[in-house]
């Protein structure tokens, strides 16, 4: 049997980027008693962190004292589309590695930062149930009633009953919107629905600005390296403006950049975004910028 060593692609590429050789050409081998893999004993490795190896069940048990400390379990890789259905060419998304220790305060933050939003506004996350039925949207005076209960109990200190159809299993809300002590005092976590209820492919909805609606719709789609912080994996299209007027408010201002003509009220939404917008780009949309954002800048704010 051969006991050449076999190199896998991470391997190549730390070569190639002129990483350790030796290092390069060392087999999988237990953490504990060093036997190495061979096609015919593969090693188990840690499920938590997916890196550290064994070569069975009794050197892992022996080890864990040792390694818990060490062992980091691996990131989520969220990717997360603002208005999926309605915003598009370009849409606006972004693709995250998320902490597998993260709490949703601070997966807002990152969003935030990732979308380009000012964070002039509330928001929410939902974990919609995907067995619930479809209920038709609210009328305005059912809206507006759900609206007020909810205010009302946060100020009697009541479980908030959910603004929406009721199809949530879990809702988390920002913990104090307006400061300690402030008029808002949210207690972050509500409207859990029925317990029992199965969590299984459930979906994850970040709403941000409870006038303008932006509804993110966040996937986990693979499983990344441990990280202290967020990283920012990719994504498409330049951040929205805050206050724009909702999805038709975006849109309205892409045309105003696309147009070779436009009308005085368009001009006067191109001024207001570069000058007056509470995120505004100086530079507009002009000339396919509706395509650009910029990913260093994301990912250097994230790391702070
Ligand atoms: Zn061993
Ligand atoms: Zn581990």
């Amino acid at each position: 049997m051969s006991q050449r060593a076999r190199i896998s692609l991470a391997d190549m590429t730390r070569m190639m980027a002129g990483g350790n050789e030796s290092e390069a050409f060392n087999q999988p081998k237990c953490a504990v008693c060093n036997i190495i893999e061979t096609d015919d004993r593969k090693l188990l490795t840690c499920a938590r962190c997916k890196k550290t190896r064994y070569c069975s069940k009794d050197c892992q048990a022996e080890n864990w004292e040792s390694h818990k400390s060490t062992c980091k379990a691996q990131n989520y890789i969220l990717k997360v589309s603002l208005c999926p259905a309605e915003i598009t060419n370009p849409s606006v998304t972004r693709t995250l590695s998320c902490p597998s220790t993260a709490t949703y305060e601070q997966l807002h933050r990152a969003l935030q930062i990732a979308f380009g939003w000012a964070s002039t506004h509330t928001y929410d996350f939902k974990i919609i149930d995907p067995n619930a039925q479809p209920e038709p949207l609210p009328d305005m005076g059912t809206y507006i009633a759900r609206r007020m209960a909810q205010d009302a109990a946060q100020f009697n200190d009541s479980p908030i009953p959910d603004a929406g159809p009721r199809q949530n299993l879990l809702r988390i809300i920002e913990k104090d919107p307006f400061g300690p002590g402030g008029f808002g005092s949210g207690r972050g976590l509500d409207s859990m629905h029925n317990q029992d209820r199965d969590y299984e492919g459930a979906g994850i909805e970040y709403e941000y600005d409870f006038g303008d609606c932006w509804q993110h719709t966040v996937e986990v789609v693979g499983r990344a390296e441990a990280s202290k912080g967020f990283l920012c994996l990719g994504g498409e299209g330049h951040g929205v403006a805050e206050d724009v007027g909702s999805v038709d408010g975006w849109l309205g201002l892409r045309e105003a950049y696309r147009t070779a003509n436009p009308t005085t009220e368009q001009r006067e939404r191109r001024t207001w975004f570069e000058s007056r917008a509470s995120n505004r780009d100086p530079r507009g949309l002009g000339n396919g910028r509706e395509w650009d954002w910029d990913s260093i800048a994301v990912s250097a704010k994230l790391r702070r």
